[in-house]
């Protein structure tokens, strides 16, 4: 079950942006080929952060299939989980979307003042932070 691990990792790329501060929801985006599956990483996000700051922060996770380009042009959305043929002409594709694992945007609670000393980052006016999450 890669999922927990997966939910530790983003819980200390959310701890560090969140910068001390209460967060409300974090909005992924999550692609089809990285064979996660949404209620399984919601399970290990409640367990592992059960107990720390992060508790009740909220997984918003945002589904984006598998996507094809062909050399002929033809963009569709992939047939099965590893088929890369072009459904219009049979072609091998290339991949062009469905890998994403992406944190969006964290929401945190407004106006709660972080600890001095214990932002790494700057976070914008909005009080939410974008970046992009490693692959594993
Ligand atoms: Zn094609």
């Amino acid at each position: 079950m890669h999922e927990v691990a997966l939910s530790e990792q983003l819980a200390q790329v959310v701890r560090r942006a969140a910068c001390g501060r209460k967060v409300v929801s974090v909005h992924l985006k999550i692609g089809a080929l990285r064979q996660v599956i949404p209620e399984t990483l919601t399970y290990a996000w409640i367990f592992t952060t059960a107990n720390t700051a992060l508790e009740h922060a909220r997984l918003e996770i945002e589904w984006v299939p598998g996507q094809l380009r062909c050399p002929e042009g033809h963009e569709s959305l992939m047939q099965g989980e590893f088929d890369v043929h072009c459904p219009v002409c049979g072609t091998v594709s290339r991949i062009i979307g469905g890998e994403e694992f992406t944190v969006v945007d964290i929401e945190v609670a407004a106006r709660e003042e972080a600890a001095p000393g214990q932002c790494a980052g700057h976070p914008d006016e909005e009080g939410q932070q974008h970046g992009s999450f490693p692959p594993p």
